[in-house]
C-alpha cells in the first residue's frame, strides 16, 4: 500500500495499515505532520484538555505508526497511473507500485491574487503566523480572512505585534464562536470589516496595503509592516485530474468507505470532498480508508 501525505489522515491510515501488517509506504513531500504543524495549540482534539501543539500531536502519531512498521519517504508525487490491479505512483524520487493507494495529500493555502502579493512573499507577506510571527515583534500587521485560521493567526500575532488589523470582506466572522469571542476581547486586534485588500505595496519590505470597502467602493491605505494571508485552502489535487472523480472545488469524491471512483484508490482528510477539515475528522477518515483498503486487498 502507498499513502500519499503525512498529515493526520495519512498517519492514521499508516497506523491502521501497519497494524494490519500491510507493507505500507507513506510519501510526504515536506515535513511530517501536515498543515496542523503550524498550529501552536490544538484545543479541539479529544484527549488533550489543556491542548497540544500541532507538532507534538503529529510527532506522536508518526512515532506510533513507525512503531508498527510504517516506512516513510520524502518525495513529491507528480502523477498517479492506475494500471489494472497496480497503481503506479510517480514521484520526484522514483516510481512506486502499490496494490492499494490512499490519497491524503491535504490542501494548499489559497492566495489573495492581488498585485504585490507574490512580489512581497517572504518580505512582509506570509501564510504562516506561527512560523513568521516572531519577525514582527512590536510591528503593525494585518491578517486577511474571517475563518478559524485568520482569527487564530490574529490571536497568535498579538504575542509579537504591537497592533493587528483583522481585515474581513464581510461584517460577520466565519470562525468558531470561542475564537471570535477571544479576538473581539483582544485590545491589540482592530477589525476592519467589509473590506477587500486590492494591493500590497512597499519598497524592500511591505509598508502599505490598499483597501476597498466592498459596499461603498471607497478606497484607503493602511500602513502595515506585514500581511498574513489566511483566506482558506484548496485541495492539492492537480496531479489527480482524470485519475479519480473530483468535485467542483477540486476535492476527491468519496463514498462512506472513502473509496474514490477508481478501484483500489481511497482518499482521506482535507483532500476529500465534504471534509470538515479538522484533525479529528482527518484521523477518522484515515482509519476508514485503511480498513476499506485492507478489505479491498482481502487481508
Ligand atoms: P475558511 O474556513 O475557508 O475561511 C476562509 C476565510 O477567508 C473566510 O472568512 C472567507 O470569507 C475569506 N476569504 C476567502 N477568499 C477570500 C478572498 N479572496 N479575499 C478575502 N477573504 C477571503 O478557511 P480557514 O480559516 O483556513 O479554515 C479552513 C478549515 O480549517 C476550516 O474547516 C477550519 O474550521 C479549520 N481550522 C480550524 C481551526 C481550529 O481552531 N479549529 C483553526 C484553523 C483552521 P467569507 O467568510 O466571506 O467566505
Amino acid at each position: 500500500m502507498v499513502i500519499i501525505g503525512g498529515g493526520p489522515a495519512g498517519l492514521s491510515a499508516g497506523i491502521y495499515a501497519s497494524r494490519g501488517r500491510l507493507k505500507t509506504i507513506l510519501i510526504e513531500k515536506g515535513a511530517i505532520g501536515g498543515a496542523i504543524v503550524n498550529a501552536s495549540l490544538v484545543e479541539n482534539y479529544p484527549g488533550f484538555p489543556d491542548g497540544v501543539s500541532g507538532i507534538d500531536l503529529t510527532q506522536a502519531m508518526y512515532r506510533q505508526a513507525v512503531k508498527f512498521g510504517l516506512e516513510t519517504v520524502t518525495a513529491e508525487v507528480t502523477a498517479v497511473v492506475p494500471e489494472a490491479e497496480v497503481k503506479l505512483v510517480r514521484t520526484t524520487e522514483g516510481d512506486y507500485r502499490a496494490r492499494a493507494l490512499i490519497i491524503a495529500g491535504g490542501s494548499e493555502r489559497a492566495k489573495l491574487g492581488v498585485p504585490g502579493e507574490a512580489e512581497f512573499t517572504g518580505r512582509g507577506v506570509s501564510y504562516c503566523a506561527t512560523c513568521d510571527g516572531a519577525f514582527f515583534r512590536d510591528k503593525v500587521v494585518a491578517v486577511v480572512g474571517g475563518g478559524d485560521s485568520a482569527v487564530t493567526d490574529a490571536l497568535e500575532l498579538t504575542h509579537f505585534a504591537r497592533k493587528v488589523f483583522l481585515i474581513h470582506r464581510r461584517h460577520e466572522l466565519r470562525a468558531t464562536r470561542v475564537l471570535q469571542e477571544r479576538a473581539l476581547n483582544e485590545k491589540k486586534i482592530e477589525f476592519v470589516w467589509e473590506s477587500a485588500v486590492t494591493e500590497i505595496k512597499g519598497e524592500k519590505f511591505v509598508n502599505t496595503i490598499r483597501l476597498r470597502h466592498v459596499k461603498t467602493g471607497a478606497e484607503n491605505e493602511l500602513a502595515v509592516d506585514g500581511v498574513f494571508v489566511s483566506v482558506g485552502n484548496y485541495p492539492a489535487t492537480a496531479y489527480l485530474k482524470g485519475v479519480v472523480a473530483l468535485d467542483s472545488n477540486g476535492a476527491v469524491v468519496v463514498n462512506e468507505k472513502m473509496e474514490t471512483s477508481a478501484r483500489g484508490i481511497f482518499a482521506a482528510g482535507d483532500i476529500r470532498s465534504g471534509s470538515i477539515r479538522q484533525v479529528i475528522s482527518a484521523a477518522g477518515d484515515g482509519a476508514v480508508a485503511a480498513v476499506s483498503a485492507a478489505a479491498y486487498l482481502g487481508v
